[in-house]
């Protein structure tokens, strides 16, 4: 949905980053497509942690359990120590079990590929109901699991599009959720995440960001901002 509010000259410029980091990045939307709850669990993991240390903590944990519901079912300390590698186990074992068992309670199972077919917005409100689900997790589970076209706002989407002006300085994360799916041409979203983090790990780094060698640094205020 469009907001009236956002000016042309915002929305070209997003087209323009759009384009740009296409041209540079690619379309692809991820490499990466694993079943919803696999990603919701692995969002859990993601907390605090690198990724190294969540991708070990997962295998670990599909080593363990052959299904959802064996996790669910499994002692809170047992889940905990074999998470251990993801670091605040405790707290994350207790978290993956409350989530587990609160789409059992909706569904009637461990499933969710009803959002699959769901409106997208519907789909939205869906997970984030789902107790400590924001919006970034929920926006992964739909991008990378059922490539619908949203975007998820990590750190380096967030530190980027700042950066470059299309959002403030202010907007909090939750909010550049909203802010950017409404600034950025749809065509352009799929593929949104991977391009910006990408970008934010190679060139646009939080620390020393290479502007010189940065392509999209005509268009960015925080580059014209060091002239
Ligand atoms: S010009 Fe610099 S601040 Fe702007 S997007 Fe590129 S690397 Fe980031």
């Amino acid at each position: 949905m469009s907001d009236p509010e956002i000016p042309l000259k915002i929305r070209l410029k997003a087209k323009k980053v759009c384009d740009i980091l296409i041209r540079y990045y690619g379309k692809a939307v991820s490499s990466r497509k694993l079943p919803p709850l696999d990603e919701l669990v692995m969002t859990i993991l993601s907390q605090h942690t690198s990724d190294v240390n969540m991708f070990r903590s997962f295998g670990f944990l599909k080593e363990r359990y052959l299904t959802w519901e064996e996790v669910l079912e499994a002692p809170q300390d047992e889940l905990a120590l074999v998470i251990k590698s993801s670091g605040m186990y405790n707290l994350k074992a207790k978290r993956i079990q409350a989530t587990l068992r609160e789409i059992h309670t909706r569904v009637g199972k461990l499933d969710l590929t009803l959002l699959e077919t769901m409106e997208l917005d519907e789909a939205k409100k869906w997970l984030t109901s789902l107790h400590g689900v924001g919006p970034k997790t929920a926006a992964i589970v739909l991008l990378f699991s059922f490539e619908r076209p949203v975007l998820p706002v990590d750190t380096h989407v967030w530190r980027v599009t700042k950066r470059l002006g299309l959002i403030e300085q202010r907007v909090s994360r939750e909010k550049a959720h909203v802010l950017l799916e409404q600034i950025m041409p749809s065509s352009c979203i799929p593929s949104l995440n991977k391009n910006l983090v990408r970008h934010g790990r190679e060139v646009c780094r939080a620390q020393n960001p290479k502007c010189d060698d940065c392509f999209l640094s005509h268009l960015c205020q925080y580059y014209s901002s060091l002239k």
